[in-house]
């Protein structure tokens, strides 16, 4: 039997992929490159090219995959998060890009030029505590996770990107005990258990304990709003991701949690979708 070509290969992923994915023909194009090796500009310059029937049948698996909803993310085995390309599994939530917000509303709150002390709580892959370590060299910078598979995927990726961030297993800051910072930053799980919106798609491939937390969604960030101003330097900050429609229950925790100079940021939608606090400087933690 002839060998097919590319781009029948390509056309045939195509049609798989309709009706199941956002994004039929760029999910094809890129497994049809992770697969065969072929990249959009050599698939223009010659989209008859015969691909081999192993790689051909390793396409196929792949668009069975991703037919499925299994996230693109996990099927490659990494994600790119702040132009930084970070190993994955399904022990991680993939990097999503609204938590680019919290990384930039991070950045603009700490100075590049002395060493301040961060904490990133339930780091995950450790896109967060790496994307700052990228951008703040002098930054001492400590994550945990109770996850001791994505801790390991975590270290795995500051290693493999030569960053520097000292990893600890644990819930949220109890490892941190006695220490105190200039900010601690989370993306915590944030979903109401239940939530029938994640009962599709690419969610059901993910950790549930990196994304659900309790009946209103609100207990990982309860625990984190309730600890955050002991470990805290006088006039710290808090930076948070959550659920768009938790901003005035998160001010209610932030304001009991004797923090104060609270900041709202939306995603590209327009919703609040990160919020940081500050220590307020007289309180007698
Ligand atoms: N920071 C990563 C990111 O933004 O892509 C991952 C965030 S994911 C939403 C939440 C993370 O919190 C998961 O890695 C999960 O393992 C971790 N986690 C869940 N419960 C925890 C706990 N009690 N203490 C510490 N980390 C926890
Ligand atoms: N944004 C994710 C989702 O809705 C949830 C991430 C989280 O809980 N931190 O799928």
């Amino acid at each position: 039997m002839a060998e097919p070509t590319a781009s029948a290969l390509l056309h045939r992923a195509c049609q798989a992929l309709t009706g199941q994915s956002d994004s039929p023909r760029l999910d094809a194009e890129i497994l049809l490159q992770a697969a065969c090796g072929i990249d959009r500009t050599t698939f223009a310059c010659d989209p008859e090219k015969a691909i081999s029937s192993t790689q051909a049948r390793q396409l196929l698996t792949l668009v069975e995959r991703r037919r499925t909803g299994e996230p693109i993310a996990y099927i490659l085995g990494h994600k790119e998060f702040w132009s930084l390309d970070l190993a994955l599994s399904q022990d991680t939530l993939v990097p999503r890009p609204e938590t680019e917000i919290l990384v930039q509303a991070v950045l603009d709150a700490t100075p590049a030029d002395s060493p301040v002390d961060i904490a990133d709580l339930g780091t995950g892959s450790g896109a967060i505590a790496l994307a700052l370590a990228s951008e703040r060299p002098l930054a001492r910078i400590v994550a945990t996770d109770s996850s001791r598979r994505a801790l390991a995927q975590a270290s795995n990726n500051a290693m493999r990107l030569n960053l520097e961030v000292t990893f600890e297993l644990g819930d949220w800051l109890v490892p941190l005990q006695g220490q105190v910072f200039d900010i601690i930053v989370s993306n915590p799980p944030y979903v109401c258990e239940g939530d029938p919106a994640l009962e599709r798609g690419p969610s059901l491939f993910e950790p549930p304990e990196a994304l659900f937390s309790g009946p209103d969604g609100l207990s990982a960030i309860r625990q984190i709003c309730a600890g955050a101003s002991d470990c805290l330097k006088p006039g710290g900050m808090l930076a948070l991701e959550h659920g768009h429609d938790q901003r005035s229950a998160l001010d209610e925790l932030l304001l009991g949690a004797s923090l104060g100079s609270i900041a709202h940021f939306n995603d590209y939608a327009g919703q609040a979708r990160v919020s940081t606090a500050r220590r307020v400087a007289h309180s007698n933690h």
